[in-house]
């Protein structure tokens, strides 16, 4: 089995039995890596810096002093800041930006003694469902639907880590899910990803996009990846004031496949009009299959989701629009060239017209509408109120004694590249709308794969679980990954 294929846990039981080396997985990873440029899904390798952490992880196991993720290679989505490695959020505003300083969640990475590949592709500053708005041009999925060779999209806007995940670039990648960034590439892989509570890791040295929703979590090939992944990324950090100050549980240790008496909720609110026979046929199928393992499944009512995603396209755009005020040419990345005459004011105008890019001017533009004086009361502070109202739909089932909610990742399989292009705004938007909820009530939510389209593609589910309960909710999942049994890959085209 080549050593790139390799899930964290199996790798782990290599290295302890020293029959595999880090610095021979992590070749295997660049080995990888240099064959899929079709995928762009890696934007820079730090090969020299990754043999080197992979030497040192080596001689770490070999002193008796391993971490479960020590030697593991990783890719890192681009929005975390990596000393010494660019990293732009896929911007061409930060063009060229080498940041003095590393994100909490890699650092504690890199100190449990994962190794780092290079950084991944994404959504310019996660603001996307496709990878497609991005400086270094779209991520390719490594799928393709059956008889077909049309390119077809990873997802957004951590499709760089889904992709380089489902193409075994590396053994697991970090994303961010501000919305859903996380769970719908995932779903669209074929692989697992988490996105945790508000708060269990830290966003410091995460490049923000609306900090009330941001949160990073682990893009694996299992359930059990992402438990031991989650375990070395989060964390308290006393620089993040959001980071939530109780301690790290074993999440791996949670994973015991016994769900017997758990109560899972199913909420009718998601069996939106147009939702396809394909995904309702496995939402269904995913139920029974919680069923069949003793958890007893209940219909339940949430009933302000249909409000859930224009509120998010509220309030994401007002977070965002305030925390991309700092691009200005001055301190960061790209500066525009300004001709005889111009002052600061066309500096900053010439500089973020020509930094940002199309999706991230509407946004920036509708988040500085909402929170304007006139409108400020009839769209920001209306948008807050409701995002109350949606969290406490959660508290009410979870009060009624639910342990988690089942319901699809996505509307669709993975669509075309170049698909976005051709959709209205609007259009993009609806395919978060399984996804936004649990982000505006904080909740830690997961995508297992579950199963094919008709035409071969991955599907995913979507479990929801009670805040601060991760452990629970990844038992959960392992027993829904045990009875999917999901094995295919997508096949090598690249
Ligand atoms: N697609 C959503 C958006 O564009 C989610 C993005 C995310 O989670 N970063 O806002």
């Amino acid at each position: 089995m080549a050593l790139n294929t390799l899930t964290i846990a199996d790798a782990r039981a290599k290295l302890a039995a020293k029959e595999v080396t880090s610095r021979e997985l992590t070749q295997a990873c660049l080995d990888a890596i240099e064959g899929a440029s079709a995928l762009n899904a890696v934007v820079t390798v730090t090969a020299e810096r990754a043999l080197d952490m992979a030497d040192a992880a080596d001689a770490r196991i070999a002193g008796g002093d391993a971490t479960a993720m020590t030697g593991i290679p990783l890719g890192v989505k681009d929005l975390f800041c990596v000393e010494g490695v660019r990293s732009q959020a896929a911007s061409k505003i930060l063009d060229g930006f080498t940041p003095p300083y590393e994100s909490t969640v890699t650092a504690n990475l890199w100190s449990s003694g994962a190794v780092m590949l290079g950084k991944l592709n994404m959504d310019e500053f996660g603001m996307g469902s496709a990878t497609e708005y991005s400086v270094y041009g779209p991520t390719v999925s490594p799928w393709r639907a059956q008889g077909s060779d049309a390119k077809l999209t990873a997802g957004g806007s951590s499709g760089g880590s889904a992709a380089a995940v489902a193409a075994d670039l590396c053994l697991a990648a970090t994303g961010t899910d501000t919305g859903g960034s996380i769970r719908q590439p995932a779903a669209f892989t074929g692989t697992v990803g988490l996105r945790p509570t508000y708060g269990r890791c830290s966003r410091w040295g995460v490049i923000a996009y609306a900090s009330s929703l941001d949160q990073a979590g682990p893009m694996t090939k299992t359930v059990r990846d992402a438990a031991i992944m989650l375990g070395a990324m989060a964390g308290h950090d006393e620089k993040d004031s959001t980071s939530a100050d109780i301690p790290v549980p074993d999440f791996e240790a949670a994973l015991t496949g016994d769900i017997r008496g758990k109560k899972i909720g199913i909420p009718r609110e998601y069996r939106v009009d147009g939702l396809s026979d394909t995904i309702a046929k496995q939402w269904d199928e995913g139920a029974a299959m919680l069923r069949d393992a003793g958890a007893q499944v209940v219909d339940i009512s949430l009933p302000h989701t249909q409000y859930a995603l224009p509120t998010y396209y509220v309030i994401a755009p007002a977070e965002a629009s305030s925390n991309l005020s700092r691009y200005d040419g001055v301190r960061y990345g790209h500066r525009a060239k300004l001709s005889a005459g111009d002052g600061i004011t066309e500096m900053y105008e010439k500089t973020r017209a020509e930094g940002f890019g199309t999706e991230v001017q509407r946004r920036v533009m509708l988040g500085a509408y909402v929170l304007s004086a006139g409108f400020y009361d009839a769209y920001y502070r209306k948008a807050q109120r409701v995002r109350t109202l949606i969290k406490r739909d959660f508290e009410t089932a979870f009060a009624d004694g639910i342990d988690a909610i089942l319901t699809p990742t996505t509307p669709s399989r993975a669509f075309a590249l170049g698909a976005a292009a051709e959709m209205s705004p609007v259009e993009m938007y609806l395919n978060d709308v399984f996804t936004v909820t649990l982000n505006l009530a904080g909740l830690p939510g997961i995508s297992v794969p579950s199963g094919l389209s008709a035409d071969g593609l991955p599907l995913g589910l979507q479990l929801i679980g009670k805040p601060w309960e991760e452990g629970d909710l990844l038992n959960t999942a392992f027993a829904l990954e045990k009875a999917a049994k999901f094995e295919t890959k997508a096949a090598r085209w690249w």
